[in-house]
């Protein structure tokens, strides 16, 4: 079981590190339609009014960091310096779920939105 949960972790780490280089990737393209921000333009979703993601801010707060901001493709995560805190914009997750493993700290939690809505 043990071996399995690693194997899982490694392969969602790879996906965020293959995230982080298509980021980079689409950035220095030339083409703006094959860009990250461009692909979830014409994504459509249907926002729950619960948001599906939580974080716990005693731990965000002292989290150096901040990788969450880094490596969801749909910056779903920005840092308020004013608020010293997160502010997730779940409406616009795009259900990777890499920032159920990506969290060094496991303050995210994260439940797939509720049938009816999300990415629709
Ligand atoms: S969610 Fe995780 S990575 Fe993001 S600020 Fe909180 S502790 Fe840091
Ligand atoms: S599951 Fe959603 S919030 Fe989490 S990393 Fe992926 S797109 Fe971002």
């Amino acid at each position: 079981m043990g071996e399995i949960n690693k194997q899982a972790k490694d392969v969602a780490r790879s996906n965020i590190l293959s995230v982080e280089r298509a980021k980079e990737k689409s950035f220095l393209s030339q083409d703006s339609s094959s860009t990250i921000e461009a692909k979830l333009y014409i994504t459509r979703f249907c926002p729950d009014t619960e948001p599906h993601i939580k974080t716990n801010p005693d731990i965000c707060i002292m989290c150096k960091g901040k990788e969450c901001t880094k490596f969801c493709p749909a910056n779903v995560f920005n840092w308020s310096k004013t608020d010293e805190s997160l502010i997730i914009a779940y409406e616009n997750c795009m259900e990777c779920g890499a920032c159920s493993i990506g969290c060094p700290y496991e303050s995210i939690q994260y439940t797939h939105p509720k049938a009816g809505y999300g990415i629709i």
